[in-house]
């Protein structure tokens, strides 16, 4: 990397030298797009990414010939988003999503371009973009193109619109969500303009599906720097437009004094929940109306009771059992993250030693009850739940014979 590696005194060109395998290994889709006479760049979250030396998941290319045109150069290709400009290209065994420049008009519904034109160049491609740290390409050769001082920003670590920010919110108001989780992912600060907007526009939240909203919220609320995200997210008013949230602010400001960020999606809603104080009654509303999936509302609703269980008394082996590891440890990490320590290690410890874990370890089931003369009906179930906690408990020990013995005197 020129310029003594970091971003310090960068001018607005930049050479990186040594490119990480996830480009090197697409250098030959650059390469062949660039043997077919058109223009190809890495462009966005990757070089981003790459600047600010975080883990590259994927790289995006974006070039100047048409989606035929690439479908011609590859062999193997897939039809992602023709309309939008987007092709799959397989290639080394990997896949990239290859757009064509292209520029957007209408937005009369705050969220999507009435029309998606294609360009030639790829500053105007570039002006489409977000925020000036996601407006950066690079070359084959890793020569970094900064239409908007994209650069410099990483350097400050600013989130700031490209252009005028209002406008931007305008376009597409998804926009201010994903400028507070950025601020989250990277720890960076919001520029005040471009957080003036979101504070004047706010509003247009409204606009935009719940799905889309959940997605940038659960991202933004299990990275790093989810407190000072969170913060920004009360104060220009974006939680007042998403579900469940409108008028919470107070239960709310909370999150911004937490000690640490929750790390699974499934302990950011518990945390929500926690926070706004909700009933367990309400659980299952506030999760459907966020869009989660019954399983996701099974495993925040497993926490919380855990949680509540925890808070009030000390849990017995059969509670352990119930809870099972997963939500034992999810837990944990919701009360660390609450600021109301337990110890974690005696709870896992106490479980690992319990001796069934789930009903499959007994080694009596309701066969072996009926076979044993207790009569069909409710009271199969019961019993067996009766012996489990016995088992649990170390009254009996889980062995055929030791069981009959235990039935025999407790019917
Ligand atoms: P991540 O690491 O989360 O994938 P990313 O920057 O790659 O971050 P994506 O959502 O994958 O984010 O989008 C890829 C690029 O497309 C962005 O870097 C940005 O240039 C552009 N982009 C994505 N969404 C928008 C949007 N709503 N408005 C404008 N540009 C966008
Ligand atoms: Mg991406």
């Amino acid at each position: 990397m020129k310029n003594n590696g970091i971003l310090r005194g960068i001018g607005k060109y930049m050479k990186i030298d040594n490119l990480p395998e996830v480009f090197t290994a697409a250098l030959p889709v650059l390469k062949k797009i660039n043997e077919s006479g058109y223009e190809a760049y890495f462009v966005g979250g990757s070089v981003r990414d790459l600047l600010l030396k975080r883990h590259i998941h994927d790289v995006d290319i974006a070039t100047s010939a048409y989606p035929a045109e690439i479908k011609q150069i590859f062999e193997k290709t897939i039809d992602t988003g023709i309309k939008h400009g987007t092709v799959t290209v397989l290639y080394g065994g990997e896949s990239y999503e290859i757009t064509t420049f292209r520029t957007e008009s209408g937005y009369q519904d705050f969220r999507r371009p009435d029309h998606v034109t294609f360009v030639q160049n790829l500053s105007e491609d570039l002006k489409r973009r977000d925020f000036t740290i996601n407006a950066l390409a690079m070359n084959v050769d890793g020569n970094i193109v900064d239409h908007f001082d994209g650069l410099g920003d990483l350097d400050k670590r600013l989130i700031r619109a490209v252009g005028k920010a209002e406008n931007r919110f305008h376009e597409d108001a998804l926009r201010m969500m994903r400028a507070v989780r950025f601020m989250s992912q990277l720890q960076f600060t919001l520029e005040p303009e471009t957080e003036q907007a979101i504070s004047d526009n706010h509003e247009l939240l409204s606009k935009i599906s719940v799905e889309r909203i959940r997605d940038e919220f659960v991202k933004m609320g299990i990275a790093p720097g989810s407190q000072k995200a969170f913060q920004i997210f009360l104060d220009t008013g974006l939680s007042e437009e998403v579900p469940g949230f409108k008028g919470k602010k107070e239960n709310l400001a909370l999150y911004p004094q937490l000690n640490f960020s929750p790390t699974t999606e499934a302990n950011l809603w518990a945390l929500m929940i926690i926070l706004l104080k909700l009933p367990n009654e309400k659980i299952a509303h506030f999760m459907r109306i966020w869009k989660n999936s019954n399983a996701m509302e099974r495993q925040v609703a497993d926490i919380v009771s855990f949680f509540d269980l925890i808070s009030s008394r000390a849990p017995n082996n059969y509670d352990l059992y119930k809870a099972g590891l997963r939500t034992i440890v999810s837990t944990i990490d919701l009360a660390n993250i609450l600021g109301q320590p337990i110890n974690g290690r005696a709870l896992v410890d106490r479980y690992e030693a319990l001796p069934i874990k789930d009903s499959h370890d007994l080694v009596v089931d309701g066969h072996f009850l009926l076979k044993n003369g207790i009569p069909a009906g409710p009271r199969v179930g019961l019993l067996l739940e009766e012996i489990k906690k016995a088992v649990l408990e170390g009254i009996v020990s889980n062995n055929e014979e030791a069981i009959t013995e235990y039935i025999a005197l407790n019917n």
